[in-house]
């Protein structure tokens, strides 16, 4: 181990870190595509992706070119200034989506907590004072800023803070009548994810994304995707909801847009930008130049026939094994996901153990995920190689090999 390794251990996190986080027994401090390194330099494989985030992998050469030639030119100018990249993000995002305008921050909670309040200002612009509701599903995952935690489906996220954000309720998630019977003129927005990641890598159903685009048209309510996890090609598609061919009001992206660096996106129609004018909303750093340089790679290289029919494939690869492994040692009742965010749904017999497989599969040299306690996850970069998957996937077993034989 080096010096400068040996200077900080797991030890020190309990000691100067808020204790939000339980992170694994050991620090990772190296990557390249895949793999990953530990202090003790032990050679990991990466299905984690840094929670669907590395989605070209580990130091991935242009993105590292991307970042350090925009480091030597221009860091941050603030919004009082605008700068290259951020517009030429900005057009590349436009032109391959339904949106006309992009809004940058740093974060998918930012990204969300300003469609939230665009919104509620478009109603506020255009109807009556009272149409402020927002419709979420159970179970949802929006981020951790008070407003995005109160919409969000999970009061385990949002209790315990004092009052919430009111007008906010909750229906079950892919139940069509549910959300028929909440939908009303006061409805302002319904917030989907169109796969549930943090819930369970559930996706929709295509009937209930049509039937929510319906009922937001008929009440002039915003339909909003919150593709935070599930967008920027993981899904197959360069957003999910062009797999579902349901075209939300406004879309929100963070995580692998930047390839891991801090960014988010809120993308939307020319019609409803306009109601955020200068003063309206904003954040220091959005758009920043370094994490829109870095973002315009990541687009550049994923937004390809090449790289959808790579996560097709890469997708068929992953589901076919680990179907295999759990009829093998019974421990998955369903493997399910889009493209290459999948998630694996304990047995009874191992409900409320995901974090049993997180554990031993770091023991056997693999990093993955769990979402919630009954799902194992996997969110590995889109380029990952052949190789990395059947290995990884070696090494999953030996994991579950032990933990069933335990
Ligand atoms: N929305 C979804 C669907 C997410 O999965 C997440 C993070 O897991 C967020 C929003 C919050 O993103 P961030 O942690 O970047 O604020």
């Amino acid at each position: 181990m080096s010096v400068e390794h040996a200077q900080v251990q797991r030890a020190d996190f309990d000691q100067v870190i808020v204790p939000t986080y339980a992170p694994a027994a050991f620090i990772p401090v190296r990557g390249a595509g895949s793999r990953v390194w530990d202090q003790a330099g032990r050679e990991l494989i990466d299905f984690s992706g840094g929670i669907a985030v590395n989605v070209l992998g580990h130091a991935h050469p242009v993105l590292v070119k991307a970042l350090t030639e925009q480091a030597n030119k221009l860091w941050h100018v603030s919004n009082v200034f605008t700068n290259e990249p951020t517009l030429r993000l900005a057009h590349k995002l436009v032109d391959a989506t339904f949106a006309e305008r992009a809004f940058f921050c740093n974060s998918g909670a930012e990204a969300n907590e300003a469609a939230f309040k665009l919104a509620r200002r478009v109603a506020f612009d255009n109807f009556a004072s009272e149409k402020y509701e927002i419709i979420a599903a159970v179970n949802s995952f929006h981020g951790r800023t008070l407003f995005t935690v109160s919409v969000g489906g999970q009061p385990k996220y949002s209790d315990g803070f004092g009052p919430k954000i009111t007008g906010i309720s909750h229906v079950p998630y892919n139940d069509l009548e549910a959300l028929k019977a909440a939908v009303s003129d006061k409805t302002c927005a319904v917030v989907l994810e169109p796969v549930q990641g943090e819930g369970g890598v559930l996706p929709a159903d295509l009937a209930y994304l049509q039937g929510a685009r319906e009922l937001c048209t008929q009440h002039n309510a915003l339909l909003i995707f919150d593709e935070v996890q599930s967008g920027m090609g993981r899904s197959g598609e360069l957003f999910a909801y062009m797999h579902y061919g349901v075209t939300p009001d406004i879309l929100t992206s963070a995580k692998s847009l930047g390839g891991g660096f801090p960014i988010g996106a809120m993308l939307t129609t020319e019609k409803l930008a306009k109601h955020f004018q200068p003063g309206t909303h904003g954040t220091t750093y959005g758009g920043n130049p370094l994490a829109c340089a870095v973002a315009e790679a990541v687009i550049d290289t994923i937004h390809t026939e090449e790289m959808r029919a790579g996560v097709k494939a890469r997708h068929e690869r992953f589901k076919t094994r680990l179907q295999q492994i759990g009829e093998k040692y019974g421990v998955f009742s369903e493997v399910r996901g889009l493209g290459l965010l999948l998630g694996c749904v304990l047995t009874d017999a191992w409900k409320g153990k995901a974090k049993d497989f997180f554990n031993a599969a770091g023991e056997h040299n693999l990093m993955i995920l769990q979402a919630g306690p009954d799902v194992v996850r996997f969110a590995p970069s889109l380029v990952v190689e052949n190789v990395d998957i059947d290995e990884g996937l070696d090494r999953f077993e030996r994991a579950v090999a032990s933990l069933t034989q335990a």
